[in-house]
């Protein structure tokens, strides 16, 4: 790789910036400065470390106007949810930094003998590893808590999106000491290079392939490993479902963010009684998600974040369509990185389509017969992030979302719990989790220490 890495704008190719590449043979040295400033930085309390951190959030928000635009020129996404992204990351950071900082206090306990306190110690120095979909919400969820916990932090950001991730540790920068965030830039070898580095733990969000190898390099050490990976959510329409409130979460979590949202809608079952209404009013609703450079006020799908995945993505909708699948809507029109939202119909679930992830702006509708059968062919995938259902009778709906074999599921709305809750996936979707109380904890090393009563 050269020695600068430029960022593109995903809907026009042209160049956004550049950032120097951290040769893989320097990345020891920044781990090694990582080290020395764990030791002043880990003796803070979480809590003193939150108070330092905070002010941070009010920058992010000033600035989110600003950074919102260079994120939707590096990522593609419509402005209002690039601006949405930094401004939410800011303005929640302070509520959060506190969560963990409270996660992770000390707990006192005591039997008839002995008198004991449970600690939670920062590790040493955490590696973050990140992808593009998110590219600022995604280190933010991570680099916060590690920090918290008192470890200092080396980011490897998306070689697709270095520039934001670049202001964002810049911008934390501002509040932190020397060295406890550093970022270092590049694509595989980089991250390759920094899982080896002498790091004690490594949280990483992206591909399930890439999970595995981060594992399998972890365990020569017994690194302590965190993985958000991919998904192939479902969506289980029930006969007696809501249409127009079924459709429209359909159309909105299908094609938000094109499609490139680990927590998408992948695979779509409706029962046969209700699925030829379902597909007309998904149909009617896709007037709603204009494509085009997140730039313009009316899109509201923006590009694939590059030619590769736009390819995969195409490819997946030609080999479903030559094997039999039917185009309900777009399928058409494709330019440059823009896909049209598609909607996909009389899917089988052995397509490429159907098993492998998509990570694009498109809607596979199945039909199914029976609840058994519903459940049977949703769980019937290695992945197990998200899943939804929609169901009239919520009773009914919340049992069949108890037999989705998924981490995080939502019964007539999105899969994301109410505030605390874990984001965690079941099955190879993840390994660890962060987010709640536990979540954090999983940032820090557990230490009890004990006396006789
Ligand atoms: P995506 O294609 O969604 O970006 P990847 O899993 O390929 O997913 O990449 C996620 C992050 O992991 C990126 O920052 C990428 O550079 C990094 N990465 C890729 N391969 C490796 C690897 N073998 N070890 C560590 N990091 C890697």
């Amino acid at each position: 790789m050269s020695a600068t890495l430029t960022s593109l704008n995903p809907s026009t190719g042209e160049p956004v910036g550049e950032v120097p590449v951290t040769p893989s043979d320097r990345i020891a040295e920044v781990v090694a400065r990582a080290r020395a400033a764990q030791i002043e930085w880990g003796a803070l309390t979480a809590a003193q470390r939150a108070e330092v951190l905070a002010p941070a959030g009010e920058k992010l928000v000033a600035r989110a106007d600003e950074l919102g635009e260079l994120l939707t020129r590096e990522m593609g996404k419509p402005l209002r949810e690039g601006i949405g992204e930094v401004r939410g990351c800011g303005a929640s950071l302070a509520a959060t930094a506190k969560e963990v900082a409270d996660a992770l206090a000390p707990e006192t306990l005591e039997d008839d003998h002995t008198f004991s306190t449970v600690h939670h110690d920062p590790f040493g120095v955490c590696a973050v590893i990140t992808p593009w979909n998110f590219p600022l919400a995604m280190p933010h969820w991570m680099v916060v808590p590690a920090l918290i916990a008192g470890n200092t932090v080396v980011l490897k950001p998306s070689e697709e999106t270095p520039l934001i991730a670049q202001a964002y540790a810049d911008v934390l920068s501002e509040v932190l000491p020397a060295n406890v965030l550093q970022i270092v830039h590049g694509a595989d070898d980089q991250g390759k290079a920094l899982v080896a580095a002498d790091v004690d733990m490594i949280a990483f969000t992206g591909s399930r392939a890439t999970g595995q190898a981060i594992l399998g390099s972890a365990a020569a050490g017994l690194k302590r490993v965190i993985l958000e990976l991919g998904g192939k959510d479902p969506l289980v329409v029930l006969d007696d479902a809501d249409i127009e409130k079924a459709a429209k979460f359909a159309v909105m979590n299908s094609f938000r963010n094109a499609g490139q949202v680990c927590v998408s809608t992948e695979r779509i079952f409706v029962d046969e009684s209700i699925a030829s209404q379902f597909e007309d009013r998904m149909v009617e609703m896709l007037e709603t998600m204009p494509v085009g450079d997140g730039m313009d006020e009316a899109s509201r799908v923006g590009p694939m974040i590059n030619a590769t995945q736009r390819d995969h993505v195409l490819r997946q909708i030609d080999d479903a369509v030559a094997s039999g699948a039917r185009v309900v809507a777009g399928g058409k029109d494709h330019h440059d990185n823009f896909i049209h939202p598609t909607i996909l119909g009389d899917l089988n679930d052995d397509m490429g389509i159907m098993r492998d992830e998509t990570f694009g702006p498109v809607a596979c509708v199945a039909r199914f017969k029976d609840v058994d059968e519903a459940v049977a062919r949703a769980n019937d995938t290695p992945y197990g992030l998200g899943a939804v259902v929609f169901g009239g009778d919520e009773d009914r709906a919340l049992s069949v979302a108890r037999r989705l074999d998924a981490g995080m599921i939502g019964v007539n709305k999105g899969c994301g719990g109410a505030s605390g809750s874990p984001w965690v996936g079941a099955k190879q979707s993840g390994y660890g989790y962060h987010g709640s109380k536990a979540g954090h904890r999983q940032f820090a090393q557990a230490r009890v220490l004990s006396r006789a009563k």
